[in-house]
């Protein structure tokens, strides 16, 4: 069970050409975007080539305890010849790596479908339901040997991702995938709970004040986080804890959104929804991105402002839509 990966081959010649590779992930990176990276040193470890990992942000605790997580750089340090940016769909989500661009060849390998193709090659596989879902088969094709560190990171990319095959576009690559990780040496459980239930205490402190606020309308829920309250829980920027898959999950409830304010001025937006609601196409729309049913954006302005103005689309979207859920 393969994907069509038409660059695949042009990005392992020209991976082999390389001189000296920095591998880039996202701003605040999922366990996909890290597992994604580890597993991609493990692609250069064996075509024997020198190389940077990077992810400006850090690890998240759902990916801290994978194997070879401390070759993780959060600054790049020298020059480089290619980028490989892992799980972006856009050359913006990269961060501070965007800065050492010159005179780099861009390798852009992700899963998003609304990927700017910002890269030299790229290999953007929409069907794919993790980056490393792609990086696993990159590997095939290279010829790594699949060991059991290597499988833990693959399979925690996907086991992120699909939220523990629980999204609804879980398909059967996915399990099989899975099957032949877990045969490989990864360990399900493990992994899972790794991803899952590692939550900081801080956590607790910020769902309790959140969820408190949420506000339900006719199969839309909502809640904000104000910068005062991150600091109340001690939760850092840009952590969003998890809160709008868990908004989703109420009863009658088709889609769900997070404003968390910045520091800076500006609003970042979590947006969640069913199956024939394309919260995608509203945060493509407020210079975002994502997927049909888990996508984001950050937008100037103050909570109010940004609130209003993506809610007002999003009731659009979810009045203009057939989905309902029961609520009996
Ligand atoms: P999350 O809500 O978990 O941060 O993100 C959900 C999905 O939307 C992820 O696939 C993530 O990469 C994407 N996403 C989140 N925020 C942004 C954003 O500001 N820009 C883009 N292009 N994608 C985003
Ligand atoms: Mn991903």
């Amino acid at each position: 069970m393969t994907f069509a990966t038409p660059a695949a081959n042009e990005i392992i010649a020209s991976l082999r050409r390389a001189g000296h590779v920095l591998v880039a992930v996202h701003v605040s990176p999922d366990v996909d975007a890290i597992g994604s990276l580890l597993s991609f040193g493990r692609i250069l470890d064996h075509l024997d080539l020198p190389y940077t990992l990077l992810s400006q942000d850090g690890v998240p605790n759902e990916a801290s305890g994978l194997p070879g997580v401390e070759r993780v750089r959060t600054e790049a340090g020298s020059r480089f010849d290619t980028l490989v940016a892992l799980d972006c769909s856009q050359l913006e989500r990269i961060g501070s790596a965007r800065r050492n661009l010159q005179g780099m060849e861009i390798v852009n390998i992700d899963h998003h479908p609304t990927n700017t193709y910002f890269g030299i090659r790229n290999l953007v596989v929409p069907e794919a339901l993790s980056t490393t879902q792609i990086v696993y088969r990159l590997a095939g094709a290279v010829g790594v040997p699949i060991t059991a560190e290597l499988a833990t990171c693959l399979l925690a990319g996907l086991v992120g991702d699909t939220q523990g095959f629980r999204i609804p576009s879980t398909d059967r690559r996915a399990l099989h995938d899975a099957d032949a990780l877990v045969a490989a040496g990864a360990e399900l459980y493990p992994v899972s709970r790794s991803v899952f239930s590692n939550r900081p205490r801080s956590h607790l402190d910020l769902w309790g004040r959140v969820l408190s606020t949420a506000v339900c309308e006719d199969g839309l829920v909502w809640a904000t986080i104000p910068l005062s309250v991150r600091h109340e829980a001690g939760v850092p920027d840009r952590d969003d804890a998890g809160v709008v898959n868990f908004l989703l999950g109420t009863q009658g409830t088709v889609a769900a959104a997070l404003f968390s304010e910045r520091r800076d001025g500006a609003v970042d937006t979590n947006l969640r929804s069913v199956p024939g609601i394309d919260v995608s196409a509203v945060a493509d729309e407020f210079g975002g991105g994502g997927h049909r049913q888990a996508a984001g954006c950050t937008v100037n302005g103050s909570l109010e402002e940004v609130s209003d103005a993506v809610l007002s689309r999003l009731r659009r979207v979810v009045h203009g839509s057939t989905v309902r859920i029961a609520s009996g």
